[in-house]
């Protein structure tokens, strides 16, 4: 949802006056509702926008009304810009439905859906490795940024007491991160005063944390390490394992311990459940250093929008004060949230998922995910036109960009050693098919597999692990060719066939790269994958018969979707934007640096 600036209903009358926009009827239809189409609003009003109308509409009219006009929105089975699930099955739609009303801070209202939620933290504590003895404690949020909000506080208040107990000060706390971030985890450092160190990507760290540079950024006042377990850019997964051994030196070297918040916003819900795992790597509460950890239900757990988890391996992470207890007719809840009233909807579908799929079928749904993944990036590279920076289609270590730095745990070596994976009570019943898996990613090639082995059916093992999300741009010798050719007019076009398939630059540091980039979620069938290759192979040819002049007129209608200003508000805005810059001139900045400083430009 984007922030809203309020619109001044009358200077947008007053400039549309010399406009005739529609006849006026003779006003004979004005009271007849007997069909939607028939009411006034139809031929001879404006719907009411900007304010509130004096007299309401039937139901019937507002809803054709607005239906039309969400008709112009993207289809979002084809939003492939997004992480975030579109599809909900008949049976969870109708837990929807029937629990719509429900609020989930309603504790003592609704018992049998707070115990959904406690169940749903159980099973997440369980999958993601949680050791026996601790008592892992988590809720449900509106999304992986309520999460990574709460678990970056968290780990504030803890290094704050640490400190005052030490009797040191506590005023300067920092955070550190990739650019590679997603927003909310740049939101949690603005909002609650936390110094972010921002560390630049680069191609050999896969555009994301790059643990050298850690190890140079720490000190006594970092409150904790921000690990992606899927960079929004590229799919790739950060090195968790890695990091938390740089943590480990650090601390033998100044006593200082630092621990590691993974945001597994759509990793917690791929990583579990694939056979690729995270490539022998440990990123989980095996880890100690790793406290907590979020996930989006709504992005592979396979749940409508509104839903998000925190777990944090014990409840002594999680600072007293920073909870809130509730008493009701004789109980105690205890919360730790932002919001309170949310809906409780989400939960319910997030705990039918779980136990209408279980382990085997979310595997089945990711491993599909990610099958149809690797078919796109293959597809795409064999035009010659495209090459991919996501690596999921490629052999185990054999990426693309992956340079190792003298103690990377990205090596071979390294990877046989920690490819015992644990695997909980729960999932041992699956382990010896995962194991032959598992055995057979650590296979240098399929070349050398025996023979019987080579038969069966491949999976995420025999390739980098990673998010089924396929990020491409075109080949060096494309752009020579094609010097005139803009990526951006690649999703200009594919927009027109109505595919929503986002152009962004790599993050700041690598950004003169640009990437196209599809997210591959479970309603993404093999059959849309044929017609989407077919229609960037059908666009990219337009482009390559296409000259420059042609082109250029189609980049020009970027953009076009805000409503253009009118005079007036074109003089506030520039009248705005000069006292601004005078105002930072004042304090000795650069022209158009402040803006530039406000508003950060981030992939989602
Ligand atoms: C999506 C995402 C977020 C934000 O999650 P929401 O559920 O949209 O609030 C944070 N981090 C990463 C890595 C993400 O992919």
């Amino acid at each position: 949802m984007s922030l809203s600036r309020h619109v001044d209903p009358e200077e947008i009358i007053h400039h549309l006056k010399d406009i005739k926009l529609q006849e006026k009827g003779s006003g004979s239809q004005r009271q007849n509702h007997l069909t939607p189409y028939n009411s006034s609003y139809a031929s001879q009003e404006d719907i009411p926008k900007y304010k509130i109308p004096e007299n309401g509409t039937p139901g019937d009219t507002v809803y054709a009304m607005l239906r039309d006009e969400l008709d112009l929105d993207g289809r979002p089975n084809l939003n492939m810009a997004s992480f975030v699930n579109t599809y909900i099955e008949k049976d969870a739609q109708k837990l929807f439905v029937e629990n719509l009303g429900k609020n989930l801070s309603d504790n003592d209202e609704y018992p049998a859906m707070i115990s959904f939620s406690d169940r749903c933290v159980s099973i997440l504590a369980h999958l993601w490795g949680v050791q026996k003895g601790e008592k892992a404690i988590g809720t449900a949020t509106v999304g992986s940024s309520e999460a990574v909000h709460l678990g970056g506080l968290a780990m504030k208040r803890r290094w704050q007491e640490k400190r005052r107990a030490e009797g040191k000060d506590a005023y300067k706390p920092n955070i550190i991160m990739g650019a590679n971030a997603q927003v909310a985890l740049e939101k949690f450092a603005r909002y609650f005063d936390v110094e972010a160190r921002i560390l630049p990507v680069s191609a050999q760290s896969n555009y994301c944390l790059d643990p050298a540079l850690v190890k140079e950024n720490l000190d006594e006042n970092t409150i904790g390490v921000f690990v992606i377990l899927g960079s929004t850019y590229t799919g790739h997964y950060e090195p968790v394992e890695e990091i938390h051994k740089i943590l480990d030196d650090f601390e033998s070297q100044t006593g200082i311990d630092i621990p590691i918040h993974v945001d597994a916003a759509s990793g917690g819900f791929v990583a579990p459940f694939t056979y690729a795992k995270t490539g022998g790597h440990k990123w989980n509460f095996e880890l100690p250093r790793v406290k907590s950890i979020n996930v989006s239900g709504h992005k592979y757990g396979l749940v409508t929008p509104g839903v998000g988890w925190i777990v944090w391996r014990d409840e002594s992470f999680l600072p007293k004060h920073l909870i809130f207890e509730l008493h009701y007719l004789g109980g105690t809840e205890y919360s730790y949230t932002l919001n309170f009233s949310r809906p409780g909807a989400q939960v319910i579908v997030q705990y039918y998922n779980l136990i209408h799929l279980g382990f085997q079928g979310y595997r089945a749904v990711v491993e599909n995910c990610l099958s149809n993944a690797r078919l796109l990036s293959k597809a795409l590279e064999a035009t010659g036109w495209y090459t991919c920076v996501s690596d999921i289609h490629r052999p185990p270590q054999k990426q693309a960009g992956s340079v190792k730095s003298g103690s990377s745990g990205y090596d071979g070596e390294n990877d046989q050693s920690c490819c015992s994976e644990s695997q909980n009570d729960d999932q041992k019943a699956e382990s010896e098919e995962s194991k032959t898996h598992a055995s057979s990613s650590s296979l240098s090639s399929s070349k050398d597999t025996p023979e019987t082995d080579r038969n069966r059916e491949e999976t995420s093992a025999d390739y980098t692990p990673g998010l089924p999300v396929v990020s491409f741009r075109f080949t060096d010798e494309f752009q020579q060719e094609y010097p005139h050719v803009k990526q951006e007019t690649v999703s200009l076009l594919m927009r027109a066939r109505q595919w929503i398939i986002p152009n962004y630059a790599l993050p700041p540091n690598e950004d003169q790269t640009e990437i196209l980039r599809v997210v591959i979620r479970e309603s993404f069938s093999f059959d849309l994958i044929d017609r989407l290759v077919t229609d960037l192979v059908s666009v990219t040819e337009t482009l390559m018969e296409n000259d420059e002049v042609d082109l250029s007129l189609l980049q020009q209608h970027q953009g076009g979707r805000r409503r253009p200003l009118t005079k007036d508000e074109k003089r506030i805005e520039k009248e705005e934007r000069e006292r601004e810059e005078r105002k930072g001139e004042e304090r000795g900045e650069e022209k158009g640096k402040r803006m530039g400083e406000g508003i950060h430009r981030s992939v989602c």
